[in-house]
């Protein structure tokens, strides 16, 4: 890429995935905070292929630049290290606001940060969007139902939310930045969108990041033991990242401005979840020849307020946005 004489040689971009030639008049200018994130280098991805011009910005807590270090050097790419606890100037058409820990370790890591994250992040975030006039999306999670009563979860549902629980600093964190979001719409007149996103998997998970799905798998594959939490009665719903990439697209550019759940109705009980890993990294170990043995599953303590039983009610996002997930756990 020569940008002196703007001539693009084909050599150079061939070491990139193709991207589409956009007209300027549809080429977005597109921030992704937490864009070197799991969810956020999927979306970054996508985003690119679309063929728009694309600002990862990340302070690199949970993220890697290797999860997009595959477009650095792209002209439509650019990655800046930056945490949105601080303001942040930059003139963009669309914000896409991730940055934040997803997993519970990383976010009780360090509480306060957490929910400085979620407040001051989107504080700053929106006052971006306000300044330049960019339409704001923020990822929500379906934690802020809490430990439901109501199931499975729709948006109308206020939740039940343990505010001083260690799972607050999360829970809390994105009730108060959905708060917020709404109050620069009403007050601001901030173009918003709200994702509830619930739990994801899929290429990119950090293998070491806690969560049920990386743990069952890494301890599956290596044969040892695989921790259910509690007695595995509680249930999650388990999306692939691509169907969640799609309704993050279509939310963002669709006229939905309610919160709306993206995510998976297909429910599991952990312990059913744990089986199942278990049976199907058996089965592809014996067709590779890698089997040893099979991990046994064992109890450990279930985690305080860990919630009981979570599943996606999606109907607002299949009728408003025309989503409808495409894969299955297996
Ligand atoms: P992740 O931890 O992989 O990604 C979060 C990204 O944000 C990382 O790259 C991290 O470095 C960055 N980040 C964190 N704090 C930051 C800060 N102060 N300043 C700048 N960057 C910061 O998590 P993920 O699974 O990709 O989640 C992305 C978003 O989706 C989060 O907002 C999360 O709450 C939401 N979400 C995810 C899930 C899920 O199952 N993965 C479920 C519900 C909601
Ligand atoms: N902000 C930012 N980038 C911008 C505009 C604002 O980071 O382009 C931050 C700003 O520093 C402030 C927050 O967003 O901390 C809220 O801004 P707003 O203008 O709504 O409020 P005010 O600055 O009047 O408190
Ligand atoms: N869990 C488990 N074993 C693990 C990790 C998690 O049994 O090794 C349980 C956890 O207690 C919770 C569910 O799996 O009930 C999902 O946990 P995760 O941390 O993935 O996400 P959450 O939905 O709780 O945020």
């Amino acid at each position: 890429y020569n940008d002196a004489d703007n001539s693009i040689s084909y050599t150079t971009m061939a070491k990139f995935p193709p991207v589409k030639l956009l007209p300027n008049a549809e080429r977005k200018r597109i921030l992704v905070t937490g864009g070197a994130g799991f969810v956020g280098s999927h979306l970054v991805d996508r985003l690119m292929l679309l063929g728009h011009e694309v600002t990862v910005l990340d302070n690199f807590f949970t993220g890697s630049r290797t999860t997009v270090s595959h477009w650095v050097g792209h002209p439509n790419f650019e990655m800046v290290r930056h945490d949105v606890i601080n303001p942040f100037l930059i003139e963009v058409d669309q914000i896409y606001h991730l940055a934040c820990p997803a997993s519970p370790p990383h976010y009780q890591y360090n509480a306060v940060k957490t929910i400085k994250t979620s407040f001051m992040g989107t504080l700053n975030m929106l006052g971006l969007a306000k300044r330049v006039k960019a339409r704001f999306l923020i990822t929500s999670t379906s934690e802020v139902y809490g430990d439901p009563e109501v199931h499975p979860q729709t948006e109308e549902y206020w939740g039940h939310v343990n505010p001083i629980g260690i799972r607050a600093c999360y829970d809390e964190g994105k009730r108060v930045a959905e708060t917020l979001t709404y109050g620069y719409q009403r007050q601001d007149g901030v173009d918003v969108r709200v994702a509830r996103i619930f739990n994801t998997f899929g290429p990119r998970m950090n293998p070491y990041d806690g969560r049920v799905v990386s743990n069952f798998i890494i301890q599956a594959l290596k044969g040892e033991d695989m921790t259910v939490y509690g007695d595995g009665s509680q249930t999650r719903s388990f999306q692939y990242v691509h169907d969640l990439v799609d309704g993050l697209i279509l939310l963002m550019n669709g006229p939905e401005t309610r919160p709306t759940n993206i995510g998976s109705s297909h429910e599991f009980t952990i312990k059913e979840f744990a089986e199942h890993v278990k049976e199907i990294v058996a089965k592809v170990q014996k067709e590779e020849g890698t089997y040893k043995k099979t991990a046994e599953i064992i109890y450990k303590d279930l985690p305080q307020d860990d919630p009981q039983r979570r599943r996606a009610d999606t109907t607002r996002a299949e009728e408003s946005l025309g989503w409808k997930s495409r894969w299955t756990v297996a």
